[in-house]
């Protein structure tokens, strides 16, 4: 079969032929049909993820049916539909055994210390998986551990959002952005979206966002439309929109930092977060509790995913460029099955 290679920083995937090895000891091949770009991968190309071990087959959005195991899986048999975390956790350390796993220290990340989802077989430990009800398709499957279940994280387990809370989403339009507005919207709160790109405006409003904005000081719409400010903010862009997300923020609002597509560091005004109490907070990728949380709300009816297009896998080197310049609004996915 194919897969696309990372061979060189900065330069285009090759596709390349690859044999999967067979599975040995926890491991299982997984038969993946679609899987997501994610904006990481292109990051990872680009060298801002300097531990990536070159030539690497890239990505981290797997999802599939078990089609070979290793001797020693115990929780999972051939044909059964399965997720992956974003990496494989070492099940040992501290985090590790009190369920947050997405904190483990010596996890190993698809796509940049093993090789990843952009071919359609693909070798993952079983303790980096999770069950996936029959009535999810494929696509929000493989959006459930790095968009979806990662929202998840941030929105419940650190950003503690309740129904009736107003939450601001920056970058809004971007393929991330697009998941939390609907997430938010399901978990029951009234929903602020900013985005950079006007023309998104109507399909946030169709995704469900209460109120849109954009612009320079987007803070103050927030504040003119909500009266004292929004308690959640989750911040995805960095320094683009960081003060701005900051100042949207009511007296006691909390911050969730989920990404940074910007990569440059921000300033950050004390006072503000002093005076108003506020509280900043950090929130990396999704556990295997947050992946069946929003695995039953997709089979629920409650959310789904957002495919801008499904493309071959020699078109991926494209979709990158697509992505840089913020020109889809969803995801864009890798069919596997052609
Ligand atoms: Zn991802
Ligand atoms: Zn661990």
């Amino acid at each position: 079969m194919k897969a696309a290679f990372l061979t060189e920083i900065k330069k285009p995937l090759v596709i390349q032929e690859y044999d999967p090895p067979q599975p040995t000891g926890n491991q299982v091949l997984i038969r993946q049909s679609l899987t997501g770009i994610c904006f990481r991968d292109v990051l990872t190309r680009d060298g801002f993820m300097p531990r990536v071990k070159i030539p690497i087959i890239p990505g981290h959005e797997i999802s599939g049916r078990i089609v070979a195991v290793g001797p020693d899986v115990k929780g999972f048999n051939i044909n059964e539909k399965v997720a992956s975390l974003i990496y494989t956790p070492c099940g040992k350390c501290e985090f590790c055994l009190r369920g947050d796993e997405n904190l483990c220290p010596n996890k190993i990340t698809f796509g940049e210390g093993v090789n990843g989802g952009y071919t359609r077989d693909v070798i993952a430990n079983e303790n980096s998986l999770v069950h996936v009800p029959d009535d999810v398709a494929d696509a929000d499957a493989s959006l459930a551990a790095c968009v979806t279940g990662m929202l998840y994280n941030a929105l419940v387990r650190v950003g503690k959002l309740q129904a009736g809370e107003r939450v601001l989403i920056s970058g809004a339009g971007g393929g991330v952005g697009v998941h939390a507005v609907e997430l938010a919207k399901a978990l029951g709160a009234f929903v602020v979206a900013e985005t950079s790109s006007k023309w998104k405006e109507e399909i946030l409003y169709k995704m469900g966002a209460d109120i849109v904005v954009s612009g320079e000081g987007f803070d103050r719409t927030v504040k003119e439309k909500t009266g004292d400010g929004v308690h959640l903010a989750l911040e995805g862009v960095g320094l683009p929109t960081f003060d701005r997300s900051l100042r949207s923020l009511r007296t006691g609002g909390r911050m969730v930092v989920i990404g940074n597509v910007d990569p440059s560091p921000v300033p950050l005004p004390l006072g503000i977060i002093i005076l108003k109490g506020n509280s900043i907070h950090g929130s990396i990728s999704s556990t295997r509790e947050d992946m069946r949380k929003v695995l039953e709300m997709t089979s629920q009816g409650k959310i789904r995913a957002v495919i801008h297009e499904k493309i071959a896998l020699e078109d991926v080197n494209k979709a990158y460029g697509e992505m840089k310049e913020k020109k889809s609004v969803g995801r864009i996915m890798i069919d596997l099955s052609r």
